[in-house]
């Protein structure tokens, strides 16, 4: 523990403002909670008060069925909280309504960022740099081995394994919050204006983006159409269903999978993934060091993710840094 700064804390199950008696992305039920993000390793229930942004918490309504001590705030607001800590939510670009915190207390300023990403969204507002004197950042794909190609890359791959077979469709296994929307908006930005047939599972939280103003253009559920009207057709399924039985009633499928862990072979293989399309929804290890680079902090903390290397990373670049030891945060399925 650094001598400055002991008003924020890393605990075991969050990262404690100790003044304000809050906490940031907790993994279990307090009385105040900073959300960044509506993933449910960053977003449970059961807090007394949920401080985030009105889609974070639209999206935590659409997943535990109440908006008890909700309270929103805009990009760019800030909220003064117990204790004189100030509040500022900034742009993560990671899904929609995804934010950085910025913590100001006592001359002294701490960026939370959640979960990031640098490369441009159609979902979401991208990522601010905010100068700082403690970032804390994720480090999910901490590793060098971790590049993500453009996007555009792996639209294409799509794309064309669908002309090429124009009697089957291709079926991608997308996380539901915030991969699907994305790939199907990167889709239409793309050209591709077909109906996109979406599993049953995925249709709300659609429907909550085009209420934020997101145009995923027309989608269709594939409980309602034949069979034969799919052939030549995108379908997005969460990742679990990929290999169920809900399969079969889709004409000869393709199976792809759109994550940042496609890059690993022996994932795509768990998976039996024909096409793996590296897109994700978190910083490369490019980003995560060009990010340090250009924040240009007194300290980073880096929590959930591959902690070493990047800690090792800061090491070599003299930079001050400590990995924290956080629990309940998984591998996002990304
Ligand atoms: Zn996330
Ligand atoms: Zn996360």
């Amino acid at each position: 523990m650094s001598a400055g700064f002991s008003w924020i804390r890393a605990e075991p199950h969050g990262i404690h403002i100790r003044p304000a008696d809050c906490w940031i992305d907790p993994s279990r039920p307090v009385e105040r909670a900073l959300v960044t993000h509506g993933h449910a390793d960053h977003a449970r229930g059961g807090h007394g008060q949920t401080i985030a942004t009105p889609a974070t918490l639209a999206i935590m309504e659409l997943r535990y069925q109440t908006r008890e001590g909700a309270t929103p705030v805009a990009y760019g607001e800030t909220i003064r909280l117990p204790g004189g800590v100030d509040a500022t939510y900034i742009p993560a670009g990671h899904v929609l309504g995804s934010a950085q915190i910025l913590l100001e207390h006592a001359g002294e300023r701490v960026v939370v960022t959640g979960d990031y990403k640098r490369v441009p969204d159609p979902t979401c507002p991208p990522f601010e740099v905010t100068p700082c004197d403690v970032f804390i950042t994720e480090a999910t794909f901490g590793l060098p081995v971790f590049c993500h190609p453009p996007v555009a890359e792996e639209i294409g791959k799509l794309t064309h394994a669908l002309a090429d077979h124009p009697e089957r469709c291709v079926l991608v296994g997308a996380y539901a919050l915030g991969k699907a929307q994305r790939l199907i908006a990167e889709l239409r930005a793309a050209g591709h204006r077909d109906p996109i047939y979406l599993h049953g599972a995925m249709e709300r939280m659609c429907r909550l983006y085009e209420d934020f103003g997101v145009d995923l253009g027309e989608l269709r559920l594939v409980s309602e159409h034949k069979k034969d009207e799919m052939r030549g057709a995108i379908v997005v399924c969460p990742p679990s269903a990929l290999n169920d039985r809900w399969s079969r009633r889709l004409p000869d499928p393709i199976t792809a999978m759109a994550s940042g862990w496609m890059r690993v072979r022996q994932r795509a293989r768990q998976r039996m993934v024909e096409l793996p399309l590296v897109i994700s929804d978190h910083a490369d290890w490019g980003e995560l060091t060009r990010t340090i680079e250009e924040v240009d902090p007194a300290e980073t903390w880096i929590t959930h993710g591959r902690e070493e290397a990047l800690l090792r990373w800061c090491q070599l670049h003299q930079r001050r840094a400590r990995a924290l030891a956080l629990v309940g945060y998984e591998d996002e399925d990304d």
